[in-house]
């Protein structure tokens, strides 16, 4: 595994199920405007949180591209589901900016609630279309410019579903790594 350790925060990625993580007090959904079930990796949170969520998600939708909102992560093994929506490639602009926000707020929403781990899905880069390795170094710088400013978020997890999408963050790391 890959790793890279900025200001006591360790930035890691895996292969794996965003909705398997439980060992990480967060998980980050990569959710629609609604916060409905849907696709992906919403509807793989929604279906391991069961019909609770949903109902959680309700009074806090719609939310804009680039926004992050918290709640609780009903049966998920995890104590919050944190939702960000990314923006829709080719439609929502600036698309880093907005990307780099839901990464950003993310965290600092984490930070709020005294989060001490938190797994992330590679956002935008599944219906929402982002290319792969443009969304990457957008997370990962995120997560490599902010962890200066944690505290409490000592560890925080990049899932892959696809071994080839792992093979891309991995790169991306190990080039940050090389510019330590
Ligand atoms: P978006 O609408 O933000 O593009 P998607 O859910 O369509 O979000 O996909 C985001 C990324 O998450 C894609 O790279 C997709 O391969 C991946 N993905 C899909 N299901 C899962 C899952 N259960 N766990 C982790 N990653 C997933």
């Amino acid at each position: 595994m890959t790793q890279r350790i900025v200001h006591d925060v360790t930035i890691e990625c895996i292969q794996g199920d965003i909705a398997n993580q439980p060992d990480m007090d967060a998980v980050v959904n990569a959710a629609n405007a609604q916060l409905r079930p849907g696709g992906g990796v919403a509807g793989a949170i929604h279906r391991a949180a069961g019909p609770g969520l949903d109902e959680a998600c309700r009074p806090l939708a719609p939310i804009k591209p680039g926004q992050a909102v918290i709640t609780g992560a009903h049966n998920l093994p995890n104590k919050y589901v944190i939702h960000c929506l990314g923006p829709v490639y080719g439609v929502d602009e600036p698309a880093d900016e907005l990307l780099a926000n839901c990464y950003r707020q993310a965290l600092q929403l984490a930070e709020h609630n005294g989060i001490e781990s938190i797994a992330f899905p590679a956002i935008s880069t599944g219906v929402f279309g982002y290319p792969l390795e443009a969304a990457t170094r957008i997370a990962l710088g995120v997560m490599a410019g902010e962890a200066q400013k944690l505290t409490k978020l000592k560890r925080i997890r990049c899932v892959l579903f696809q071994p080839s999408d792992l093979a891309v963050y991995n790169q991306v790391l190990d080039e940050l790594n090389g510019t330590r």
